[in-house]
C-alpha cells in the first residue's frame, strides 16, 4: 500500500465543520457579552418601575377634598322687621326720625292691668309683656312697681311740649306715640321718672331683666350723643325678645348702634 494513494489531508481552517463551530463560539460569546450589558440595566429599570415608598407617599400626600359639613351661621336679621314703619315693633324713633306719619295712632290699644299714676295704655303686645314683667318683680321681691306714662298721643305730646328740647321730645318725635314705651317707677312714688330711681330696688331690677321680657333700657347713661336724651333709668321701650335678647347678649347700648343708624343728639335745625 503506497503512502500516495493516502487521501491528502484537508487543514482544519479549511474544513467547513471548523466554520460552524468558530461561528458558534462568536455567537455564544456575542449573547454572553449582551446579557453581561443589558442585564443590570434591565434589573435597574424593573426595580424603578417598582414604586417606591417616596413615590407612594407625594401620591397619597396629594391633598383629598374632603367634605367637612359647616354648620350655616345662624346669625340675627337685622332686616326681619322694618325700623321705619310705626307698626314695627323695631321702629325707632328719635331726633333725626320722626313718626313717618306725625299723627300715627298705634292699634291695637290696650290698658296693661297693672299700678299706674295716670294710664296704662300701650300697644296689646308691648302690655302683655309689661304685665308679665310686673308680675315677675313682684315675685321675686314682694315689691311692686307702677306705670307712670306710657302711650301719649300727638295731641297730648304737643300739649306737654313747651318747647324746651332737653326735656320733653316734640310732638312727632316722641317715643311714646308708638305705644311701645313705658315710664316705670316704683309703687310709692319714689324717685318717680328721676335719675334716682337707678339706685332703687325696682331701678336696678328692671336694668338686670327686663331684656327677658323684650324690653330695652333706651336711654342708658352716657349715650345723650346717640339717642339725643340724658339717662333715663325709668324709660323701657318694648321691642320683643328677639331683639333685646340680642342686644343683651351682645353687649349693644342703644337701638341706633344695633342697627347702625347716625346718631341723634339734636333735631335737625338745632344744627
Ligand atoms: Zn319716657
Amino acid at each position: 500500500m503506497s503512502f500516495s494513494a493516502q487521501r491528502p489531508v484537508t487543514p482544519f481552517w479549511r474544513r467547513p465543520s471548523t466554520w460552524w463551530i468558530v461561528s458558534g463560539v462568536v455567537v455564544i460569546a456575542a449573547v454572553v457579552a449582551g446579557i453581561a450589558v443589558l442585564g443590570p440595566t434591565t434589573g435597574s429599570l424593573l426595580v424603578k418601575t417598582t414604586p417606591s415608598p417616596s413615590a407612594t407617599k407625594s401620591r397619597t400626600a396629594t391633598p383629598t377634598p374632603t367634605p367637612t359639613p359647616t354648620p350655616t351661621p345662624v346669625g340675627f336679621n337685622k332686616q326681619a322687621l322694618s325700623i321705619d314703619d310705626p307698626n314695627s315693633l323695631w321702629v325707632i324713633v328719635n331726633k333725626h326720625r320722626p313718626l313717618a306719619d306725625p299723627t300715627y295712632v298705634p292699634s291695637p290699644l290696650s290698658d296693661a292691668p297693672v299700678s299706674y299714676a295716670y294710664a296704662s295704655t300701650m300697644r296689646s303686645e308691648a302690655a302683655d309683656a309689661l304685665t308679665a314683667m310686673f308680675a315677675a318683680y313682684t315675685a321675686e321681691t314682694g315689691g311692686e312697681m307702677m306705670l307712670q306714662s306710657v302711650y301719649r298721643s300727638y295731641d297730648t305730646q304737643a300739649e306737654l311740649y313747651k318747647g324746651d328740647d332737653t326735656l320733653t321730645a316734640r310732638p312727632g318725635y316722641s317715643e311714646h306715640q308708638t305705644g311701645l314705651a313705658a315710664d316705670i317707677g316704683d309703687i310709692s312714688g319714689e324717685c318717680a321718672v328721676q335719675t334716682c330711681f337707678a339706685d332703687m330696688q325696682a331701678g336696678q331690677w328692671l336694668a338686670a331683666n327686663a331684656w327677658q321680657f323684650g324690653f330695652v333700657l333706651r336711654y342708658p347713661d352716657g349715650y345723650i350723643d346717640t339717642t339725643g336724651y340724658e339717662f333715663e333709668p325709668w324709660h323701657y321701650r318694648f321691642v320683643g325678645t328677639d331683639l333685646s335678647t340680642e342686644m343683651h347678649n351682645t353687649g349693644t347700648p342703644t337701638l341706633e348702634d344695633f342697627f347702625g343708624l347716625e346718631p341723634a343728639p339734636r333735631y335737625p335745625d338745632q344744627g
